[in-house]
């Protein structure tokens, strides 16, 4: 089994989510990023969010994987200040909602005064909620940034402990090792760290605290980063007992603290019907809906009434 804890789903197609779990990835968490283009009015943001706590969870689970998500304000859009006012007035109403594990993905991206001011707004929000934290660290001048991200961190009296660290690489891991941090790592497939140098790191540093994800989105980046750097490590001959804790138990653990996400969750998972509606939708397009059960509760029957013969899968 394995968790990805850190893909944007909702940038993927449902292909993605076949292959994932053919793979054994049983668990997802999606933060709140950047679309690829500046989102301009709170609205947006509002639905987008909705998005991630609604529909893409129901989606996820209508493929066999369950589906938690972490809600921010990104830092790219920290430097549009109307906008980042805006989200900072309707985030709490979304960070307790149900799957939501923790606060992110925030931090730094230029390291502009404006992503200073609200990602140490953001963190007051994640003390006073008693909310973990995740942190996207920047893609330059990381070393600094991540020092920076951490000093803030403690500097508004976070317990390490409750704080993951993404994007991670060898010129970061230690020290956020040695201050107490959840240390990610997000495996791209061409560029940045890739599963080879994931296997480096796993055999200096072990696995204590530390975490794999893919990170994929709407760019170049693979859904399947985590079974398959699994798989690697495991030929290169890191141990079972690390591969496990990188690629699963560990995710498990730091963001198990939310009490949102749980081994049973996909241990004694609800059986998968697709004729299931969200808000009128089902994710069926013609094919033959996958159904575990031939299940007969009145709710199910409800639904079937409201299904076109098309979502059926049944021809015309
Ligand atoms: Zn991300």
């Amino acid at each position: 089994m394995f968790i990805d804890p850190h893909i944007h789903m909702l940038a993927r197609t449902t292909n993605d989510y076949e292959a994932m779990a053919a793979a054994g990835v049983v668990a997802v968490i999606e933060p709140a990023f950047w679309v690829g283009q500046p989102r301009t009015h709170v609205g947006t943001y509002i639905d987008y969010l909705s998005t991630i706590v609604g529909w893409e969870r129901f989606r996820a689970g209508q493929f066999g994987i369950r589906h938690y998500c972490t809600v921010g304000l990104n830092s790219k859009e920290a430097n549009n200040e109307a906008l980042a006012e805006g989200v900072m007035e309707i985030l709490p109403r979304f960070a307790v909602k149900e799957g939501v594990v923790a606060i992110g993905e925030i931090g730094y991206d230029e390291q502009t005064e404006l992503e200073d001011r609200y990602l140490r707004k953001q963190l007051e929000l994640a003390k006073e909620l008693d909310m973990l934290v995740q942190i996207h660290t920047p893609h330059r001048d990381k070393k600094r940034g991540t020092s920076r991200t951490m000093d803030v961190c403690e500097e508004h009296g976070l317990d390490p402990s409750k704080v993951v660290i993404d994007h991670n690489n060898e010129e970061t891991v230690q020290e956020v090792l040695d201050r107490g941090y959840w240390a990610a790592f997000t495996i791209y497939p061409k560029t940045k760290m890739g599963s080879e140098r994931m296997v480096e790191i796993a055999r200096h540093y072990g696995s204590d605290r530390m975490m794999v994800d893919s990170s994929a989105d709407w760019g170049v980046s693979d859904p399947l980063s985590v079974p398959k750097t699994a798989h690697l490590m495991l030929k290169r001959g890191i141990p079972e007992a690390d591969v496990h804790r990188l690629c699963y138990g560990n995710a498990l653990d730091a963001y198990g603290q939310s009490g949102q996400i749980a081994e049973a969750d996909w241990t004694n998972p609800p059986e998968i019907d697709q004729r299931t509606l969200y808000e009128g939708n089902s994710v069926l397009r013609g094919q033959a809906p996958r159904v575990d059960s031939d299940g007969s509760g009145p709710e199910r029957h409800a639904d079937l009434e409201r299904l076109s013969p098309d979502e059926l899968g049944v021809e015309n």
